[in-house]
């Protein structure tokens, strides 16, 4: 299965990710498009981020997808909802990001998408793709290539969507695929932006792409405060997620975030419906019902929520911890900088900070996802889950969810590394402690303890 994981492509290059990879690539992908949309002369949208390696990738992979009969339109060196605004406003039948995300520079990898920037997990149709990579080329009239500049047509139908404040922002594009855009769509909307690492470096020299962890906010945090800006953003490699700073350089939890998102979105669609994943605060339920609106919830990962947002009409989906924003109104995909956008919007010319004041917040407990193996993480969960039934109601959809009166936890298999994902969350410290010993000592029982790694 090697490069192949649940929701991309991705491995260190040359060794698993390497041209003769990507043209196989190319070709599986276009088999696999004509086998789900017959008879018709297909279209792909390409991209690709800032590493070192992607432009021969890229080069290979569109060789391939033009051997098989595909038309290639080239978008360029972009973050990844570039190439999904392509295939969106261009109709292309499917699209492929060259991108490793926010992984080390000398790794690359693909993200591979259907119609509507529809992406496709192993099990949607990846597994099947990778079956076609060995298969011998059929001759076909070959497809073309067309290099498109679509940047100023994606920053021009985000702007006219949102209405924003004049404010200082600190963007921190990590050195990634944001590092021209995000500033200069900022400006566009009429913001004071102060870059921090937005010189496209591929080598990622100052942190890690990854906005997620601590020791990559610190400078953007540090900066905050430095410039006197109103608020920050951290964005990862391939422009699809982010993390929020306040003016006085703290991170804002992204339970806040999403809660203070709903809360718009409400405002401008009373009654829509709103998804949350299986790990979300009850604060984000809460505040949800609060504001009159409905939600249901949804199983973590990205294919989940694209394909459940279309099924249930949702209007916005947050995910917590991964800073993943999606709203129906950009096309159902994740886009930081829709997302950043969407949160200037909401708070207008109140900080931040004082923005997500009154939102209630309970005490909640770090994702934490202890290793076990491959094999291990479904039987430990099921056996917990079994555990579970004779006590409580349990919810089963990802892993097992149990709602308390006063908290709640889960414990689920990760979908793509050997661990298992707990979180837990008490409405009281009391009730905290409580849920904590309670889930200490059900993972005890197969010698799994609490561990942040
Ligand atoms: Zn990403």
């Amino acid at each position: 299965m090697k490069p192949f994981h649940a929701y991309d492509i991705r491995g260190p290059y040359p060794d698993d990710v390497n041209e003769t990879f990507a043209e196989n690539l190319g070709r599986a992908f276009a088999r696999w498009l004509g086998n789900k949309y017959p008879n018709k002369k297909l279209s792909v949208a390409v991209g690709s981020d800032v590493r070192l390696s992607s432009p021969s990738l890229k080069k290979a992979l569109v060789a391939g997808l033009t051997q098989a009969g595909c038309d290639v339109i080239d978008v360029g060196v972009v973050p990844t909802p570039v190439v999904y605004f392509a295939s969106v406003t261009k109709k292309t039948d499917g699209a492929i990001v060259v991108t490793a995300s926010h992984n080390p520079g000398n790794d690359n990898g693909f993200k591979l998408c259907a119609r509507d920037a529809q992406c496709i997990s192993y099990e949607a149709g990846m597994h099947e793709i990778e079956s076609l990579m060995d298969e011998p080329l059929v001759s076909v009239e070959p497809g073309t290539v067309t290099n498109v500049d679509i940047v100023p047509a994606y920053i021009a139908d985000m702007l006219s969507k949102t209405t924003v404040p004049k404010l200082r922002i600190v963007v921190d594009a990590a050195n990634g695929a944001m590092s021209d855009i995000a500033p200069r769509a900022l400006e566009q909307a009429g913001l004071d932006v102060v870059p921090l690492y937005c010189v496209p470096d591929g080598t990622f020299p100052n942190h890690e792409a990854d906005p997620l962890k601590l020791e990559n906010m610190r400078d953007l945090m540090a900066a905050v405060t430095e410039y006197q800006a109103d608020l920050g953003i951290g964005l990862d490699g391939d422009g699809d997620r982010l993390n929020f700073v306040d003016k006085h350089g703290k991170i804002v939890d992204s339970d806040l975030i999403i809660s203070l998102l709903a809360r718009t979105v409400l405002k401008q669609q009373p009654g829509a419906m709103i998804l949350s994943n299986v790990l979300a605060s009850q604060t984000v339920t809460d505040t949800i019902k609060q504001h009159g609106g409905t939600t249901k919830t949804c199983r973590v990962g990205h294919t989940y929520i694209m394909d459940l947002m279309r099924e249930v009409g949702a209007a916005f989906c947050g995910e917590p911890g991964s800073g993943h924003y999606f709203f129906a109104d950009n096309y159902n995909y994740d886009d930081a900088l829709y997302a950043t956008l969407k949160v200037l919007e909401a708070i207008g010319t109140t900080p931040l900070h004082e923005a997500v004041a009154d939102i209630p917040r309970y005490k909640t407990s770090p994702e934490y996802r202890p290793t076990v193996s491959h094999e291990q993480k479904t039987r430990i969960v099921n056996d917990i889950a079994e555990e579970l039934r004779k006590t409580y109601d349990v919810n089963t959809l990802d892993g097992v969810r149990v709602q308390l009166d006063d908290g709640w936890f889960i414990i689920r298999p990760s979908n793509t590394q050997p661990r298992i994902s707990i979180r837990f969350e008490g409405k009281t410290d009391e009730a905290y402690a409580r849920i904590h010993d309670l889930v200490e000592t059900l993972l005890a029982k197969h010698n799994v303890t609490l561990e942040c790694t």
